[in-house]
C-alpha cells in the first residue's frame, strides 16, 4: 500500500528534515494536487518554489517534451548546439528579455547564479581589470544552495555550519519597510564598503529586483534604484538581478526589471522557464558584457552537464509559446493588483498580519507579534512552520520562512500561485488561506498568553 506520508525512517529517500511527514502526492491537475491518502490540496505556490506557473499536467508541454525526447533527449553543449537551444535564445530574447543580447542555458538557480558570478568575474578579467572579485548584495536574501552562490546572502541561519566553504562577500542591509524604506541606508552602506575595500576590487552588486523566499513581494523605492544605476556608474561594477523566481511574468513583465528604472547587466531566470515540466534556468547579458569576452579571452570557461539540452530547451519553448497563446503576462500584470486587494481585505485586519505586499502573482505577507502588531514574533514559537502546517491541513499549499533568527525581518509567507489559476480558484486559496491565519493567531496568543 503507498503510505499516506513518509517519515525519515520509512524511506531510502534522505530528506531535508529527518522529523517530518512528508505528504506523498500522487498527481497533479491545474492547481490542484492529489495525495495518496485521497485529500486534495489546492496550490498557492506553484508546486511549493514558485514554479509551475502553468499549473500541473498541462497537455500542450507534456507532449512537446515527448516528441523531442522521442527526437532528441541529450547531447552535450561542449560538442554541438541544437535546435530547440537555438530556437529558445532566439524566442527568449524577442520576446521576453529585448534589452539582452545572449543567453546561456542551465539547469536550476543555483547554477544559473553561479554562472552569472563567473560571468561577471570574467567580464572584468578580460577587460583588464582583474583585482575585481567581491560581490557585494542585501543580507536578507537567497541566491542558491551552492557555495558560491550561498555567500551571496549575509543569513547566517543559512550559511551554517559550511560557512569555511563560503567567500568573504560583502552585503547591505536590507532596505525593508521597517529597517530602511527608502534604501538610503543600504546605498550609504555601499559607499562605506567601497570607500573600505576599494573599488577596483567590485565585480558586482546582485540582488533580487523584486524578492521572492526572502522578503515576498517587496522592492525598494525607485530612489534605490537610481541610486544603485549612479553608483554602478561611478564605480564600474555590474548589476546582476536575480530574476529565478521573477523572470518569466512572474510580477506581470516578463523580467521584473522592465518596470524599474534601471537595467541590469546580467540577469538569471529559472522556475518559471521550464515551469516544473523540466529543470531549466538561463543566464541572459547585454552586449557590452559578451562583447569584453569577444573581444577579450573569447572563452567562457563553465559549464554543466545539462545547460542547453534539446530536452530542457523544447520545454522552454513550449512553455514560453503558452505564456504568448494564453497572454498570460499581461493576465498577471492586470490581476495583480487586485488579488493582491483580496488577499488585504481577507486578513488585513488580523493582528498577526503587519503587511500584505506584492507585485502579479507573487505576494507577500508579513508576520509581527498580536499583542502589539509591531514587533516580531518569539523565535521559539517557529510561526512561519505552523502557517505552512495549518494552512495544509485547511487544503491550501503556501510557502513561509522563519527568518527572525537572522534579525532582519520576521516570519513571512509568500503566495505564488499559477497564472492559469482561474478566479474562483484564487478566491478559494485567499480564503482557505484566510481561515489558516485566523486559526495560527488563536494559537500564536494561546502560546503567548
Ligand atoms: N534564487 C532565488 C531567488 C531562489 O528563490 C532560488 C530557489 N528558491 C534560487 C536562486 C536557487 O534555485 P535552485 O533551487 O533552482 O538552485
Amino acid at each position: 500500500m503507498t503510505a499516506a506520508s513518509v517519515r525519515a525512517e520509512d524511506t531510502n529517500v534522505f530528506p531535508r528534515l529527518l522529523d517530518l511527514a512528508y505528504p506523498n502526492v500522487e498527481c497533479g491537475d491545474g492547481v490542484r494536487l492529489y495525495l495518496t491518502d485521497g485529500r486534495e490540496i489546492l496550490d498557492a505556490c506553484s508546486g511549493g518554489a514558485m514554479v509551475a506557473c502553468l499549473g500541473h499536467g498541462m497537455r500542450e508541454i507534456v507532449e512537446a517534451g515527448a516528441a523531442q525526447a522521442e527526437k532528441l533527449a541529450y547531447v552535450y553543449n561542449h560538442h554541438f548546439t541544437n535546435e530547440p537551444q537555438e530556437r529558445l535564445a532566439e524566442r527568449l530574447l524577442e520576446v521576453a528579455a529585448p534589452e539582452m543580447a545572449r543567453v546561456r542555458f542551465v539547469s536550476g538557480g543555483s547554477e544559473a547564479n553561479e554562472t552569472m558570478l563567473r560571468l561577471a568575474r570574467q567580464y572584468h578579467v578580460d577587460r583588464g581589470d582583474t583585482e575585481r572579485w567581491r560581490v557585494v548584495s542585501p543580507a536578507q536574501a537567497y541566491h542558491g544552495a551552492t557555495m558560491g552562490t550561498l555567500a551571496l546572502t549575509g543569513r547566517h541561519g543559512l550559511q551554517h555550519p559550511f560557512e569555511e566553504y563560503l567567500a568573504p562577500h560583502l552585503h547591505v542591509p536590507p532596505s525593508t519597510e521597517r529597517l530602511d524604506p527608502s534604501g538610503a541606508a543600504a546605498l550609504e552602506e555601499l559607499d562605506r564598503i567601497v570607500a573600505e575595500v576599494g573599488s577596483e576590487t567590485i565585480t558586482a552588486f546582485v540582488c533580487e529586483p523584486v524578492s521572492a523566499a526572502a522578503l515576498p513581494g517587496y522592492s525598494p523605492p525607485d530612489s534605490f534604484w537610481h541610486g544603485l544605476a549612479e553608483r554602478r556608474e561611478r564605480y564600474g561594477f555590474l548589476v546582476c538581478f536575480d530574476e529565478i523566481v521573477t523572470g518569466m511574468g512572474r510580477t506581470g513583465s516578463w523580467f521584473a526589471y522592465q518596470r524599474l528604472p534601471i537595467e541590469p547587466d546580467v540577469v538569471s531566470a529559472g522556475k518559471g522557464l521550464g515551469a516544473g515540466y523540466f529543470p531549466l534556468a538561463a543566464v541572459l547579458c547585454r552586449q557590452h558584457v559578451y562583447d569584453a569576452l569577444a573581444e577579450g579571452s573569447r572563452e567562457f570557461e563553465h559549464g554543466h552537464t545539462w545547460d542547453g539540452a534539446p530536452l530542457p530547451c523544447a520545454i522552454g519553448i513550449a512553455v514560453l509559446d503558452q505564456l504568448v497563446e494564453r497572454g498570460l503576462v499581461d493576465h498577471v500584470r492586470e490581476r495583480g493588483p487586485s488579488l493582491r486587494e483580496e488577499l488585504e481585505a481577507a486578513i488585513g485586519e488580523l493582528g498577526l498580519v503587519v503587511e500584505v505586499r506584492g507585485r502579479g502573482f507573487l505576494l507577500g505577507v508579513e508576520l509581527v507579534d498580536p499583542r502589539d502588531g509591531e514587533s516580531l514574533l518569539p523565535t521559539e514559537l517557529h510561526t512561519a512552520e505552523l502557517v505552512d502546517q495549518v494552512a495544509f491541513e485547511h487544503g491550501v499549499l503556501v510557502t513561509s520562512s522563519h527568518s527572525t533568527p537572522d534579525g532582519y525581518t520576521g516570519d513571512q509567507t509568500l503566495l505564488a500561485p499559477a497564472y492559469t489559476s482561474s478566479d474562483e480558484e484564487l478566491a478559494r486559496m485567499i480564503e482557505l488561506f484566510a481561515e489558516s491565519l485566523v486559526d495560527v493567531e488563536r494559537r500564536v496568543k494561546d502560546a503567548l498568553a
